[in-house]
């Protein structure tokens, strides 16, 4: 039936996709279902340095289209544009996917790679002047603010990189931590820090976001003076962490108290016929290259449940 699969792989970001060649290759018929765009979060990324293999880097565009293909190749269907709605079991055993244009698959197991996305400030003006000048995404946006002064919100290894990735356009970043240190990787803050375009703004929290119809300026205050201040900048740049895109998973499987799906090393959930891979469930680190591992372990996994039924 063009309707029934082996597999479903709910989500086209690396994870899925690095599944997708695996279930591929193993013959099974499997469908991704991608809500966005291929690639997930990681298409914005203006460089990837840190994937084994790529000694020059890679843009997260080009290395998404390559996951794509490489998925596509092995016979994978992707459904761009697709998400899916709900997920129910039969008496069987067997799966269906109620997916966001109604349609319904079934399906004798699922892969969950839905990721995660950007915590949202809460501050007031964060989501007024959302796409007006706050944004959570360099790439996008950077070029935007060209020779004008920009805040970066965040410590993490997302905040120095894409703040590092904004010197490229802005006058001045001006990196806020609620810390007196980053605690990004040592190699990306010691270039940030040494980039005279940076300047850290240390034990310092938002308290609004302030412009009529896009961002005009900033208050701040010193966590350990309480002494606010108003920063002029363009632009807010947001990088202050994650949350799972676990909502299908409510109720379906098991979740830790911030809402990832908890998985053992097969990738199994509490729920046999259901694996969950990459960002969206509870892993030691969250770098690319363990949650690609992460959906190449799923699909094996799969394949061996699939094999005993
Ligand atoms: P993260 O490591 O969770 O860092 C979040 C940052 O935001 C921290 O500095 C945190 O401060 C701050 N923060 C959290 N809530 C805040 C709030 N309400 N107000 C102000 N600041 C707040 O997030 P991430 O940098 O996005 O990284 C997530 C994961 O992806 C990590 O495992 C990271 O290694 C990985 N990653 C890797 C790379 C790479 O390898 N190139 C790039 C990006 C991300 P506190 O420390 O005080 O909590």
């Amino acid at each position: 039936m063009a309707n029934d699969f082996d597999v479903v792989i709910i989500g086209g970001g690396p994870t899925g996709l690095a599944a997708a060649v695996y279930t591929g290759r193993a013959l099974l018929k499997t469908l991704v279902l991608e809500r966005s765009v291929p690639g997930g979060q990681i298409v914005y990324s203006a460089a990837i340095d840190n994937y084994p293999g790529f000694p020059d880097g890679i843009s997260g565009y080009d290395f998404s289209q390559a996951f794509l293909k490489h998925a596509q190749r092995f016979g994978a269907e992707v459904r761009i544009g697709t998400g899916a709605a709900g997920i129910d079991r039969d008496e069987s055993g067997v799966f269906e996917v109620t997916l966001t244009d109604r349609t319904v698959v079934r399906t004798r197991a699922v892969i969950m790679a839905m990721g995660r996305s950007p915590r949202k400030l809460e501050v007031p003006g964060y989501e007024k002047l959302f796409g007006s000048g706050v944004s959570v995404c360099a790439t996008c946006d950077g070029a935007f603010f060209r020779n004008v002064p920009v805040a970066v919100v965040g410590g993490g290894n997302s905040a120095v990189e894409e703040g590092a990735f904004l010197t490229r356009f802005a006058s001045e970043v001006k990196s806020i931590h609620r810390r007196d240190h980053f605690t990004a990787q040592k190699i990306l803050i010691e270039e940030y820090l040494h980039n005279p375009k940076v300047t850290p703004v240390w034990n310092t929290a938002v308290e609004e976001i302030y412009g009529e119809r896009e961002v005009e300026g900033i208050r701040i205050r010193n966590l350990q003076t309480g002494v606010a201040e108003d920063l002029d900048v363009k632009a807010v740049f947001v990088f202050i962490g994650w949350l799972p895109n676990s909502e299908l998973c409510q109720g379906l499987v098991d979740l830790d108290d911030q809402g990832r799906v908890k998985v053992n090393e097969l990738m199994e959930t509490s729920l046999p016929g259901i694996y969950a891979a990459g960002d969206l469930c509870v892993r030691p680190i969250y770098q690319l290259a363990n949650v690609v591992a992460d959906g190449v372990q799923a699909a094996v996994s799969v394949e061996k449940y699939l094999e005993k039924r």
